[in-house]
């Protein structure tokens, strides 16, 4: 049976060091990390994301400032508040949830978004700097999975990695992570071929599809690590519940390690979070 890894714990770790480092930022340099979080409309999983966010800022030490626009504000609007965010000195890091209503734009908000303060690490000059491994603030998702492998595993020099999943915010630069770790990277998506014997090549197996259970137990190669960032809700037996993108039950019988849903990837995504608020104070003072 695998080993379960723990993002929950490793993600409270993660963020008692931080409180840490929060204290020593305001009493030595009378520094608040300070996030806002910006949400346009009613999505309710998204209204569940940022209370997530804004409780564990709260935990932390971080000041956050909820920004809780309709569903109807225009592009111009969302644009004119990105921007008095990006001219106020007391805000180190700006948040826009996704997805924005259709009326807006994505990749015009995110890359309105000044670099410096982009703590989801999409903007494009952002991507560029992982892209040429020169991380700057790196995606809060692949950041968290890569942490839980290094922990896991140690050096990844020269595993095979097979990442499913090519979207921006996850499977791409999840892949470039991999890739800076010497990684042997396979990206994988809809178009694939034989995705089953792909995936059976990989001894580092990342599940970024947004299917419910897709990846089968018989895909894991025996003793592989598998994250499986997929968050998705299913009706199950009369209740409703969180699953993966991996059959968890059938693939822990085959991994080395695998991580849960939920209680895997989600917590350290936002421990990520709170990690690149802090860096971005940091690196505005010129702490870094
Ligand atoms: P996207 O929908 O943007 O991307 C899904 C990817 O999966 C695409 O590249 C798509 O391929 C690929 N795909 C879809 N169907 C198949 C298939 N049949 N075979 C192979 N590949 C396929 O999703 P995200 O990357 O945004 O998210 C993925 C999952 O991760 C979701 O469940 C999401 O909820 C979750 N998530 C979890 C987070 C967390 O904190 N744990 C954070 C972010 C996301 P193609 O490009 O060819 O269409």
């Amino acid at each position: 049976m695998a080993t379960i890894i723990d993002g929950k714990a490793f993600a409270n770790t993660l963020c008692e060091k931080l409180a840490q480092e929060i204290k020593q930022l305001q009493t030595e340099h009378s520094l608040t990390p300070c996030i806002a979080v910006v949400l346009v409309g009613e999505d309710p999983a998204s209204q569940v994301y940022v209370r997530n966010k804004v409780k564990r800022c709260e935990e932390l030490g971080i000041e956050s400032r909820e920004y809780r626009l309709s569903n109807a504000t225009s592009q111009t609007e969302l644009l004119e508040l990105i921007n008095d965010l990006n001219n106020d000195a007391s805000v180190n890091g700006i948040l826009v949830q996704l997805p924005v209503p259709e009326q807006i734009d994505d990749a015009a908000v995110i890359n309105a978004i000044s670099s410096a303060k982009d703590v989801d690490g999409f903007h494009i000059e952002n991507v560029g700097a992982l892209s040429i491994g020169e991380n700057q603030l790196v995606p809060c998702t692949p950041l968290g999975s890569l942490m839980m492998l290094q922990d896991q595993l140690g050096d990844l020099s020269g595993m095979h990695a097979v990442v499913v999943g090519r979207s921006n915010i996850v499977g791409k630069p999840m892949a470039n992570l991999l890739l800076q770790n010497n990684c042997t990277v396979t990206i994988a998506h809809s178009k694939t071929r034989n995705l089953d014997e792909v995936c059976r090549q990989a001894d580092i197996l990342v599940a970024a599809v947004g299917r419910p259970r897709f990846i089968q137990g018989d895909w894991v190669k025996p003793g592989a690590t598998v994250i499986d960032v997929g968050i998705n809700r299913i009706e199950e037996a009369g209740k409703s519940r969180l699953v993966g993108d991996v059959d968890f039950a059938a693939a822990e019988e085959r991994a080395g390690a695998i991580t849960p849903v939920p209680g895997g990837v989600g917590p350290m995504t936002i421990a990520c979070l709170m990690h690149n608020t802090v860096r971005a104070a940091k690196q505005q003072h010129g702490l870094m």
